[in-house]
């Protein structure tokens, strides 16, 4: 992956980040994206199907939700919470493949590809293609076919071909390079559905367009509801989709304080975490077709990261995140595993609420927070997906025994079967 898309005019650049360093032989289907996405971006009938498709596939828009008993609990500043998780498939990325798969049908295209990690974005792929009639075929490492198996379930049972990648780690950057592979063959009948905003331009503009409908919706719902804009906004930063997603409405609005919380891990002196931008152990690179901060050492090597949370556990960035770190619009922080965890259970024991381990980055550092702003503040934190959902990582992350205990006899079950 060498030359930039248009060398002489250097489109899809954020300051110095993001760009399209594309192998020759993209370059053609990445030109053939940004003319279809540029014209639906123009035609003003196309946000409005996508706005329909949402509200009755997918349950927009998601309500704005007073956290009362928190609000008294810190004593500081009012706490709302965005509820992404009550999407279709229980995350913010419904926002993006449904936008793509409307995307895919104006293109004529038939079958759709995608690469994942942890699944999540495979079976919300997976669960597009079954609507719009596509066929799929999702990329995953070996190594998460195995960790990953209630995700595989439900994708192939939603149609999809899930290929194990059995190359270098097999983990999440192999079956990147295998989708590339993929599209490079079929480029005439196949899209690339990439699951948040980084990659080549034109995915990190896309995928910020089709999340963007977060943060207008959040936007009206806060200004009927307290009568102001909200001082703080918090959200989860893995690749930066969410986050970029409920920021965009605010970026002109500089009296609003965008706070992205990347994976704090075992805590940032340890090195084991995946904080890219709150942290100093990141570098300017290019990698994956996009330059950003990478979590890298001299050579270019990328590190081992870590995180509870398998959705925030990336090397790369959003080029446009790291482009609003470097303006000094969007402060990044890190919650560490300990405090999620313990964020997580507050949410769910004081209001209710199931947030993924994903989104508890968001709730700890609010939570940190809120305390010392005045009551007529008002924060709002993105709960960009459901904890309930990922029983199997949230239940080791709380380290319950009698769950442990059921799993030991569910599998001594399966033993006995003849
Ligand atoms: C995938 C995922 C994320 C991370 O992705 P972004 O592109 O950074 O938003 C965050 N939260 C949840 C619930 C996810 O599933």
């Amino acid at each position: 992956m060498t030359s930039p898309l248009s060398p002489d005019q250097p489109r899809g650049y954020y300051g110095k980040f993001g760009g399209a360093y594309l192998p020759e032989i993209l370059v053609a289907t990445f030109r053939e994206l940004e003319t279809a996405f540029a014209a639906a971006q123009a035609d003003p009938a196309f946000w409005r199907e996508y706005e329909t498709l949402m509200g009755e596939y997918s349950c927009r828009p998601t309500p704005l939700t007073f956290a009362e008993n928190l609000t008294r609990d810190f004593g500081g500043a009012r706490i709302f919470v965005k509820r992404e998780d009550l999407n279709h498939t229980g995350a913010h990325k419904a926002n993006n493949v449904m936008g793509q798969g409307l995307l895919v049908r104006r293109m004529g295209k038939k079958r759709v590809i995608a690469e994942t990690g942890a699944g999540q974005h495979g079976v919300a792929t997976a669960t597009m293609a079954a609507k719009f009639g596509f066929e799929c075929t999702i990329y995953m490492g070996e190594v998460d076919v195995e960790r990953q198996r209630p995700n595989v379930f439900w994708m192939e049972r939603l149609g999809a071909r899930v290929v194990p990648v059995k190359d270098g780690s097999r983990t999440l950057k192999d079956a990147i390079n295998e989708a590339f592979r993929d599209w490079a063959a079929n480029m005439d009948s196949t899209h690339y559905v990439l699951g948040t905003a980084c990659g080549p331009h034109p995915f990190p503009t896309m995928v910020t367009y089709f999340q963007s409908i977060i943060g207008q919706e959040l936007r009206k719902q806060v200004v009927e509801r307290t009568g102001r804009l909200p001082r703080r906004i918090y959200a989860c930063v893995g690749g930066g989709s969410n986050a970029l997603g409920v920021f965009s409405a605010f970026l002109d609005d500089t009296a609003v304080e965008l706070v992205g919380v990347e994976a704090g891990g075992r805590g940032l002196p340890t090195h084991r975490h995946a904080a890219r931008l709150a942290s100093q152990d990141a570098s300017i690179g290019v990698a994956q077709g996009y330059r950003t901060y990478f979590l890298q050492n001299s050579d270019g090597q990328m590190l081992e990261t870590h995180s509870v949370a398998a959705g925030l556990d990336y090397i790369g960035v959003s080029p446009i995140l790291a482009h609003l770190r470097d303006t000094g619009r969007v402060r990044f922080e890190s919650a560490t595993d300990a405090e999620v965890v313990a964020a997580l259970a507050l949410a769910v024991r004081r209001e209710g609420l199931i947030p993924a381990l994903e989104s508890a980055h968001a709730f700890a550092q609010a939570c940190k927070e809120a305390p010392g702003l005045p009551p007529d503040d008002v924060i709002v934190i993105n709960q960009s997906g459901r904890g309930d959902k990922d029983i199997f990582t949230v239940a080791d992350a709380f380290g319950d025994p009698a769950w442990e205990d059921f799993i030991r006899r569910k599998a001594a079950s399966y033993e006995r079967k003849p």
